[in-house]
């Protein structure tokens, strides 16, 4: 398969061999004319011949020139071969008519001939222009040959034979002469077309070559191109990205400028440590109060995870006393109270402990507020010294009344009726009571002072149960309760504060009776587990509302039932019996339902 290249070359050199051919052939026709009729020529050569050969010569050019004009679209190869074949195969026809009508081996149309060769020469090469010239050569000179020998009439081309036709070895002389330069051009041509056909192939296939290259390179820019247009989509998004976290860094950085001048502009101390236990922000009051120094920061203030207070020394240099508070609170590490002097004046704070966590929840450290609860605790304080100060002098006018009615009722002073010592007991009941609410604030007072001091011993239970009950005996024999003592077990020995524990005791079994109704049931349980000895106390009373549990412990506290009640109290008694059981290492609980009763558990050390 020839390729496209040469095709189009071969195109090319057909259409130049028919664009010649309309000019020589019309040449040739002059020149017949011309010698036809102003030289001393042919009269052979008749004028009909001539035209008839003329027009059939441009008739097949024609049609060559139409083929060719198929050929340009179909690219047929072997189209193309026919025609050239036919272009020169048609061409040495005409010539050797030509040669033979205008004279044979007188003629001098032979040099047509080197067209026909130079054509194949530029359509097939050297093979092509070699084979037309022997070709050639075999026409010329068998023509001469065969008008010698008379195998073909002889058409001469003067009135009389010249030298040429009549002598055979002059006509060869000449056709061979012809001949052998038809070979040498053919060779020439032929080698110097087929050198040319060389270079082109050469220079083809380096275009190709080229070609190759340039597109691989065009491909290669326009990957660049993507990469490049590529690499600068991601550069602003890059950009943008950057730009959105420089704002989210600004802002954050303006959240936490903001939160920094917060919390150093908070009156109270505040300290924050790291995730690694290192100090990484204190305030201005921290420095102020507690001591704070800058040179801390980043200072590891403690192992492991215990945050109170006293593993704060390290960089609190200011001297204080602290103590953990009986407040809880789920969300924190724990609450804590403290005291100092400044300049000589004492401060309270109320330390409240916390871990500090980020937006996912990662745990970012811990942080300890100091609240200033001077002015609470000073309005507190004077409170308790009023109080203090009221039931003191109370005490002794209350005690002297006591023994005033005692002595009349006793009949000590003169005969009094029965309904004046019934007034009297009645303002004997009413002193009594005042006396109670007195001695329990005294007791609240003293506890809240911390002057509530503590004699602790190994004293028999059964002692202070005993005595507990013996009160309210006839308390329980008039409202018909059924008190049940467990009996099951020889009651321990304890290691308490007897008056104390008394104290407890006596409160819990007088709620139990007071808010136990006629002909209720009371039942005391006891437990013994490891150290502790537990006490239960329970009732089938009114019960505590759900509302009120809270508040139980509180001072003063006292349920809108009992208030409606009317029955006397005055909501000391388990706010004292709390401390108490604290004051003992032990705890305090209760349950209750409304409506149906209320237990009282409370637990104390067997041994010191
Ligand atoms: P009070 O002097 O009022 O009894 P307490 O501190 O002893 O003061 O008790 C506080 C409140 O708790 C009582 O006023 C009462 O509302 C409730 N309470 C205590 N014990 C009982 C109980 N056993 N049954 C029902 N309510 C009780």
């Amino acid at each position: 398969m020839e390729n496209i290249r040469v095709i189009e070359r071969k195109i090319e050199f057909n259409g130049l061999i028919i664009k010649a051919r309309w000019f020589y052939a019309s040449a040739i026709l002059v020149l017949g004319l011309y010698t036809k009729f102003f030289s001393y020529s042919s009269v052979n050569f008749p004028l009909v011949t001539m035209a008839i050969l003329y027009l059939f010569y441009i008739a097949i050019n024609f049609i060559f020139y139409l083929y060719l004009q198929y050929i340009k679209k179909d690219k047929s190869a072997i189209n193309l071969e026919i025609l050239s074949w036919w272009q020169v195969g048609s061409e040495l026809i005409a010539l050797t008519l030509i040669m033979h009508y205008t004279g044979g081996a007188e003629s001098i149309i032979h040099f047509f001939y080197f067209f026909s060769i130079v054509s194949a020469a530029l359509i097939f090469g050297l093979r092509g222009s070699l084979s037309t010239s022997i070709l050639s050569s075999l026409l010329v000179n068998g023509l001469v040959l065969a008008e010698y020998y008379k195998i073909i009439p002889h058409a001469g081309r003067f009135n009389v034979p010249t030298v040429d036709y009549l002598v055979l070895s002059v006509g060869l002389a000449k056709s061979i002469t012809i001949s052998t330069a038809f070979i040498i051009v053919a060779i020439l041509s032929g080698y110097g077309i087929n050198m040319l056909f060389r270079r082109e192939e050469l220079l083809g296939e380096q275009t190709q070559k080229l070609n190759a290259e340039t597109e691989k390179r065009l491909h290669e820019l326009k990957q660049l191109d993507r990469t490049a247009k590529l690499l600068v989509k991601r550069d602003s998004e890059l950009n943008r990205t950057i730009k959105a976290l420089e704002k989210e860094k600004e802002k954050s950085e303006d959240e936490k400028y903001k939160t920094l001048a917060i919390i150093s502009n908070f009156s109270d101390p505040i300290i924050v440590l790291d995730n690694e236990n290192k100090l990484a922000i204190y305030n201005h009051a921290s420095k102020e109060i507690l001591g704070v120094k800058f040179s801390d920061i980043g200072k590891k203030v403690l192992d492991g995870n215990d945050f109170s207070l006293d593993k704060f020394k390290t960089i609190i240099s200011a001297d204080f006393n602290y103590a953990k508070s009986v407040e809880e609170n789920n969300n924190n590490l724990g609450i804590e109270e403290m005291d100092l002097k400044i300049q000589n004046e004492a401060r309270y704070y109320k330390v409240i402990t916390s871990e500090v966590r980020g937006d996912d929840d990662e745990y970012l450290g811990v942080m300890k507020i100091f609240y200033d609860l001077t002015r609470e605790k000073t309005i507190d304080k004077m409170k308790s010294e009023f109080i203090t100060v009221a039931a003191h002098q109370l005490r002794t006018p209350l005690a002297a009344i006591k023994w005033s009615i005692d002595l009349v009722i006793k009949e000590n002073k003169g005969k009094i009726d029965a309904e004046q010592i019934d007034l009297l007991k009645k303002g004997y009941k009413s002193n009594e009571r005042m006396i109670k609410l007195v001695d329990d604030l005294l007791n609240v007072s003293r506890i809240e002072e911390g002057r509530f001091g503590y004699n602790f011993n190994n004293y028999k239970f059964a002692d202070i149960l005993e005595i507990a009950v013996e009160n309210l005996e006839a308390t329980i024999k008039k409202k018909k309760i059924k008190l049940i003592i467990e009996k099951n077990q020889e009651l321990p020995r304890v290691y308490i504060d007897k008056d104390k524990i008394g104290m407890v005791m006596q409160n819990l079994l007088d709620n139990a009776v007071k808010y136990t109704p006629l002909g209720g049931k009371i039942e005391l349980t006891f437990k013994t587990a490891g150290d502790r000895f537990y006490v239960s106390i329970k009732d089938s009373g009114i019960g505590i509302p759900p509302k009120d549990q809270e508040k139980l412990f509180s001072k003063f506290f006292r349920s809108d039932k009992v208030l409606r009640m009317e029955t006397e109290g005055t909501g000391l008694g388990l706010f004292i019996a709390k401390n108490i059981i604290i004051k003992h290492g032990g705890s305090i609980s209760f349950s209750s339902e409304e409506g149906k009763g209320s237990e009282f558990i409370f637990d104390i050390s067997l041994s010191k």
